[in-house]
């Protein structure tokens, strides 16, 4: 097979290591991306020492001796069969593939993946397809592999599984954690620094010494705790605290667009027709039952206040409702439809969206793109045309509207700052002006108004009075009585994950039951 393959052009290989690479890496992937923390890297490094193995023992590949006689690549008639020329090749290939990541990155599709190493919950309730997503980027990497060891195959006119096997994985996590692995240009940074560094050091430490050994491990180790202890981000994020900003893609593109933002949006349900029913909900956590045969209804166009004590399963009521829980019992229904089983990200594609109690936010992402990830559904462009760049125009758009959203929220001073800079108050308010970018037709705010400061909050109750006479529906879980009772049209109360009452503001402020579950609160 191979020696046929030999006579073949290179070009044509290419094509094929990149099909077996993409069916590998997805077969691979099925089975590996299910796990989640340290036990992910863990096992792609156990794929890899089972890989090395296995070609090590295939004959067919040359075992350990590899194979020899890899054919130059050519271009038409030219032969790519010295070093230098290759060299260019690979610069051409490494490029644009750093342009092709960098434009990913920056765009919808690339928000998404940038919420999914800690922000995964928050990403797929505003309808990303996580695991679909954390696939292609398992793909994609597997890809960009592929061809790495193809142009590696052909520049050295040899290849054996040593050039793969685990101390070549850890290099490469080394090369990533050196540069850093939030920015595209930390991949060229950590690989020069890694390589240069220890060819360098090979060289120096034998004479430094005067003595053969394998100095350089040691020396290359101690530099990593101290680089890791230093810059934990990585160097590239280190080097541009220090460079002077240039405008960056988003905010750019933000400026541009119009003021207001044309995406169309969602036809609202009737004022007053049904639209959440919640029946006889139940959730357990081992033996407290945090959700106790919950049972209420929402009409559309209404704000309707959760309240209760801390501790009472309002947040938890939340999470039932948006499918981040599955609940153990009851069922949920949302403009006469079932959709207590439906995932998190159907239940955005019908709607519903929220804020979280504790701030969910990408720290270092700017306050416009937290913000554009709640227009996620809005868009329609995808990994490709990001990284080709033919996603702008739907781009201008999603970060006008995001841009419109904060405006609404008394934000429009903050857009390029890093969202975890802000004051907890204000990164409430980012997470508002996120879900109101999906145009919802229920808006669930887990504690909107916690940090807040009295204008702050003044300003937040007429935006909400504003959302509902634009026909959304407010669900809202807030501790400040003031603020709730001034606002809202009906009132539930839950504690011990029971509903304890229900009704108009002025009938819960005199109900008996109520008082007392408050006031044994405060005591
Ligand atoms: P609230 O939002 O009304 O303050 P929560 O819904 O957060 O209350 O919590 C209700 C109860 O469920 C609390 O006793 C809390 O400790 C418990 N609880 C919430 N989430 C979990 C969880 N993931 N695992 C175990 N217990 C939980
Ligand atoms: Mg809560």
């Amino acid at each position: 097979v191979l020696s046929t393959l030999y006579g073949v052009s290179p070009w044509l290989t290419l094509w094929l290591c990149l099909a077996f690479t993409a069916f590998a890496a997805w077969a691979l992937g099925a089975i590996t991306l299910r796990l989640s923390g340290h036990y992910l890297p863990l096992c792609t490094i156990a794929w890899g020492i089972a890989l090395y193995f296995l070609f090590g023992n295939l004959a067919i590949l040359g075992q350990y001796n590899g194979l020899d006689n890899v054919p130059a690549v050519s271009i038409g008639s030219w032969k790519l069969d010295t070093g230098r020329e290759t060299y260019y090749l690979i610069w051409l290939i490494a490029i644009a593939a750093l342009l092709a990541g960098r434009n990913l990155l920056d765009s919808r599709m690339g928000r998404a993946i940038r919420t999914l190493r800690f922000r995964a919950v928050m990403a797929a309730s505003f309808g990303v397809d996580t695991t679909a997503l954390k696939t292609l980027v398992f793909l994609y990497a597997a890809l960009l592999a592929g061809v790495s060891g193809w142009l590696y195959a052909h520049f050295l006119r040899f290849v054996s599984p040593h050039a793969f096997n685990v101390n070549a994985g850890i290099d490469y996590l080394f090369m990533a954690v050196i540069g850093g692995a939030s920015n595209v240009w930390g991949a060229v940074i950590g690989a020069s620094v890694l390589t240069v560094l220890k060819e360098w050091l090979k060289d120096i430490l034998p004479k430094l010494f005067q003595a053969q050994g394998n100095f350089e491990i040691v020396v290359f180790g101690l530099l990593m705790m101290l680089l890791l202890h230093r810059t934990r981000d990585g160097l590239v994020p280190a080097m541009l605290r220090w460079w002077p900003q240039g405008a960056r893609a988003s905010e750019a593109l933000a400026s541009t667009a119009s003021a207001n933002s044309d995406l169309p949006r969602r036809a609202q349900p009737q004022s007053g027709s049904p639209l959440l029913e919640v029946r006889a909900l139940q959730k357990n956590f081992g033996g407290l039952a945090a959700v106790s045969n919950l049972s209420f209804e929402m009409k559309s166009g209404e704000i309707l206040g959760l309240i209760g004590p801390n501790g009472a399963g309002k947040s938890t009521a939340f999470n039932l409702i948006t499918s981040v829980l599955l609940p153990d019992g009851g069922e949920t229904r949302f403009r006469g439809e079932r959709i207590d089983r439906l995932s998190q990200s159907e239940i955005a594609r019908r709607g519903i969206c929220r804020t979280f109690q504790h701030v969910n936010l990408v720290s270092a992402m700017s306050v416009l793109e937290n913000t554009a990830i709640g227009a996620h559904l809005r868009g329609r462009q995808g990994t490709v045309a990001a990284m080709l760049r033919r996603d702008r125009a739907e781009e201008a758009q999603l970060l006008a509207e995001a841009r419109h959203q904060l405006q609404r929220v008394g934000l429009g001073a903050h857009l390029h700052e890093a969202a975890g800079s802000l004051p907890l108050g204000q990164q409430r308010l980012v997470e508002i002006a996120r879900a109101l970018c999906a145009d919802p037709t229920l808006l669930l705010l887990d504690e909107p108004a916690a940090g807040l400061r009295y204008g702050e909050k003044q300003a937040l109750a007429e935006l909400l009075r504003k959302l509902r006479a634009e026909g959304m529906s407010i669900l809202l879980v807030e501790h400040d009585m003031d603020f709730v009772m001034g606002l809202v049209d009906r009132l539930v109360v839950m504690d011990f994950g029971e509903k304890l009452a229900e009704g108009l503001p002025h009938e819960i402020q005199n109900n008996e039951a109520v008082r007392e579950a408050y006031l044994g609160g405060i005591e």
